[in-house]
C-alpha cells in the first residue's frame, strides 16, 4: 500500500498544488510542516533569518492551511524542529513509502532536504516539484538554465511569444478516511522563536492577514470589487496606503497564492472587465518574479557573492555606525528615513522605497550590499530569496541591470511624494500610534567575517 507524506514548505496551499495533488494519488496521505529553528537563527552577517512580521504572517499561513486541510479531511503535523529531526521518525511511524515536497535550490533550502534525506529508512521515493513559476521550467525555451539571458527584456519577450502558462490544479478532493491524525497541531508559542509578537502601527500599507482564503479575499477585492486593476501601471509607483498596488507578495513569498492563479484571474479580468496597458503591466511585473527565479538556478551562489552574477571588484564598505543609522533611518535623506521607518514598523516597503534605500545603502554609501539584503530578509513580510537577493543585485550595480542606475532620493521625494504625505507619516513624531522599539532591541550585525553562502550543485532542469 502506497502511503505519501506532503511536507509544505515555501507552498501554503491547498489549490494549484500539483505535489499535493500527486501526494493524494497515493492510497493514505498526511502533510507536514516544520517551523525549523534554523530559520529563526542568526544568518550569515549575525541578523536573523526571519524577525517577528513574517513569523507572524507565517504562523497564521501554516494554521490556515490546517483549517483547509481538516476540510479536506487530511492531517497536519505541525512541529517546531528541523525537518532532518522530524520528518524520518514521522516517515517510520507512519509507513510512509513516498515523500513529496516543493522543488528548491538555494542553500538553506537544500541543506534542510539533505538533512531528512540522510535519515530516510531506505525505499523511500523522494518527488520534487517545481511550483512555484509562471512559465514551467520544463516549457522555456531555453536548453538549459545557462542560457538564460542576463538581460530581463530578451528573457520576457521569447517567453512571452513561445510559452503557454500551465492551467492552475484544483484541490484534491475531500478524503473519506483521515490517515495518522495529528498528534501535535498546534502553532508553536512564540517563546520557541525567542521573539515578542510584532506591535500592530495603524498606519501599515499591508493590514492583511496570512493565509490561502485571505489572499483571495485580496485578490477579490483588488480585482472585482475595487477594479484596481484597471489602473495598476498608473498607482504600482504609489507609497501610502493599500491601494497603489496588489500587495500579493507576502503570499506569493510562502505560497498562499500560486502565480499562476493570479494570471488566470488577470486573463478572466481581460476577458469580462477590461484588458489594457494596466492589466498588462501586472503579468509584466509576474515576469520579473519568475526571472529572479530563473537567475538564481543559473548563477547558484554568485547571488550571494559581494561581486554579484556580475563578478564586479569593489571594496565595500563596513560601516557599524552607518550600518545603524540606516536601519533606523537616520540617514540625511528625509525620503530614505521615511522608508526604513516604515520597513522597521510594519515589515512593508513599497518597490519604489526598496529600490531607493537598497541604492542609496550601496551606491550611495558604498555599503556591502549583502548586510542591507540581510536586513531586508529579516524585517520583510514578503523575503523571497531569489526576488530579494535579486533585486538588491540589480539596485547595487553588480546584478542584472544594464544601465546601472542610482536613484537620486531628493530627485525621487519630489517625484513620487511631492506633497510630503508619505514622509510626514513616518517621521512625524505626533502621529505615531506605536512606540518604536528601543535600539537595542534591534540586531547589529556581526560583521562580514562569516563566509558567503557556499556554493551547491546548480539542479539540471528536469
Ligand atoms: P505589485 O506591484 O502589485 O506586483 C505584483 C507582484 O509582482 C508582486 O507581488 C511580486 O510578486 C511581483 N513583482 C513586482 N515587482 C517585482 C520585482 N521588482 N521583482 C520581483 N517580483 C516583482 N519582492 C518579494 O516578493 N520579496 C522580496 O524579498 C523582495 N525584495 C526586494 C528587495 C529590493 C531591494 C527590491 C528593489 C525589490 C524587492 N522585491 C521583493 C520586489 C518588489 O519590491 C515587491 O515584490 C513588491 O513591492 C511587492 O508589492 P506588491 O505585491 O504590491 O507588488
Amino acid at each position: 500500500m502506497n502511503t505519501a507524506l506532503y511536507w509544505f514548505r515555501n507552498d501554503l496551499r491547498v489549490a494549484d498544488n500539483p505535489g499535493l495533488l500527486a501526494a493524494c494519488r497515493s492510497q493514505r496521505v498526511l502533510t507536514a510542516y516544520c517551523f525549523d529553528p534554523e530559520e529563526f537563527r542568526e544568518g550569515d552577517y549575525g541578523i536573523p533569518r526571519m524577525g517577528p512580521y513574517r513569523t507572524a504572517f507565517l504562523r497564521e499561513s501554516v494554521q490556515a492551511l490546517q483549517e483547509q486541510l481538516q476540510g479536506l479531511n487530511i492531517s497536519l503535523h505541525i512541529h517546531f524542529g528541523s525537518p532532518g529531526d522530524i520528518l524520518p521518525g514521522l516517515i517510520r511511524k507512519y509507513g510512509v513509502t513516498d515523500l513529496h515536497l516543493q522543488r528548491e535550490w538555494t542553500r538553506d533550502e537544500c541543506l534542510a532536504l539533505e538533512g531528512v534525506r540522510k535519515r530516510l529508512p531506505s525505499g523511500v521515493a523522494v518527488h520534487e516539484y517545481y511550483q512555484q513559476f509562471l512559465f514551467h521550467p520544463d516549457d522555456v525555451p531555453y536548453t538549459t538554465f545557462d542560457d538564460i539571458p542576463d538581460v530581463f527584456t530578451g528573457f520576457r519577450k521569447k517567453c512571452e511569444k513561445r510559452v503557454t502558462v500551465r492551467e492552475p490544479e484544483n484541490a484534491p478532493a475531500r478524503r473519506e478516511t483521515l490517515y495518522a491524525p495529528a498528534e501535535n497541531s498546534d502553532l508553536p508559542g512564540w517563546e520557541a522563536f525567542g521573539m515578542e509578537p510584532p506591535r500592530a502601527d495603524s498606519r501599515t500599507a499591508f493590514p492583511f492577514r496570512g493565509g490561502e482564503v485571505a489572499a483571495w479575499d485580496r485578490l477579490q477585492e483588488y480585482f472585482w470589487e475595487t477594479r484596481f486593476l484597471s489602473t495598476y501601471k498608473r498607482t504600482r509607483n504609489g507609497l501610502v496606503g493599500t491601494r497603489y498596488s496588489t500587495k500579493f507578495s507576502p503570499w506569493l513569498a510562502n505560497g498562499s497564492l500560486s502565480v499562476r492563479q493570479i494570471y488566470r484571474q488577470v486573463q478572466r479580468y481581460e476577458r469580462e472587465v477590461e484588458k489594457n496597458r494596466d492589466t498588462y503591466w501586472l503579468i509584466f511585473e509576474l515576469i520579473w518574479r519568475d526571472y529572479f527565479k530563473y537567475i538564481s538556478l543559473k548563477q547558484g551562489p554568485k547571488l550571494f557573492a559581494p561581486g554579484g552574477i556580475r563578478e564586479v571588484e569593489r571594496n565595500w564598505g563596513n560601516s557599524a555606525e552607518a550600518f545603524a543609522r540606516w536601519t533606523r533611518g537616520e540617514t540625511d535623506s528625509e525620503f530614505i528615513n521615511a522608508n526604513m521607518q516604515e520597513l522597521l514598523r510594519t515589515g512593508w516597503m513599497s518597490n519604489r522605497g526598496r529600490q531607493n534605500t537598497a541604492s542609496y545603502w550601496s551606491q550611495n554609501l558604498g555599503q556591502d550590499w549583502r548586510l542591507g539584503a540581510a536586513w531586508f530578509q529579516y524585517l520583510l513580510l514578503d523575503y523571497d530569496v531569489h526576488s530579494n537577493w535579486g533585486n538588491w543585485m540589480y539596485n547595487s550595480a553588480v546584478g542584472n541591470d544594464p544601465r546601472n542606475r542610482k536613484f537620486n532620493p531628493e530627485l525621487q521625494a519630489s517625484r513620487y511624494d511631492a506633497s510630503g504625505k508619505f514622509r510626514r507619516l513616518w517621521l512625524q513624531a505626533s502621529l505615531f500610534d506605536a512606540s518604536p522599539p528601543e535600539p537595542g532591541d534591534l540586531p547589529t550585525p556581526a560583521g562580514l567575517q562569516a563566509p558567503p553562502a557556499e556554493g551547491l550543485p546548480i539542479p539540471s532542469k528536469s
